[in-house]
């Protein structure tokens, strides 16, 4: 995805209140991202528990921010809903998002499953062994790639 500022961050959220878009805090080594790398760029507050972010391109240059609750982790593993990756290679949890304008003002909310430090974009690359001789690797990555950005837009589209 195309690099995004604090300012951007700071004034972009689809369903954070003023207090809350002032009071977050990047990630660590925020200066250091690898955008490229990125289809979406998420992480957890480090200072309010269960607090996390996630601004994700929805088609065009348009990106919007997510503000989420996340639940602990459960004891029994759960598939992302939006990286879908079958190996569960990091905690899944339960994230609310409070939905925007009106009707996330009067409690309602939408939830999804997703990885606990939005590991998605690094899954969807890292390619699981060759199933047979002559799988086309490059063409399923690209299919992993596609489909995650497509739900993550889903999912901010519909907020
Ligand atoms: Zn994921």
């Amino acid at each position: 995805m195309l690099p995004i500022t604090e300012k951007f961050i700071r004034t972009n959220f689809m369903n954070a209140s003023k207090k809350e878009r002032t009071e977050l805090s990047l990630p660590e080594h925020f200066d250091e991202v690898d955008w490229d790398s990125l289809d979406y760029f998420g992480w957890r507050d480090p200072r309010i528990a269960r607090r996390a972010y996630a601004f994700v391109p929805i088609g065009g240059d348009e990106v919007r921010g997510i503000l989420f609750q996340q639940q602990p982790p459960l004891s029994k593993p759960q598939l992302c809903g939006w990286c879908h990756d079958v190996r569960l290679p990091n905690d899944v949890v339960f994230s609310n998002a409070k939905r925007s304008g009106s009707s996330g003002r009067n409690g309602n909310t939408v939830a999804v499953y997703v990885c606990k430090n939005f590991e998605c974009s690094f899954n969807v690359r890292n390619d699981p062994p060759s199933p047979y001789d002559g799988f086309d690797m490059d063409a399923a990555r690209t299919s992993r790639i596609e489909g995650l950005r497509e739900r993550a837009a889903k999912f901010a589209a519909e907020l």
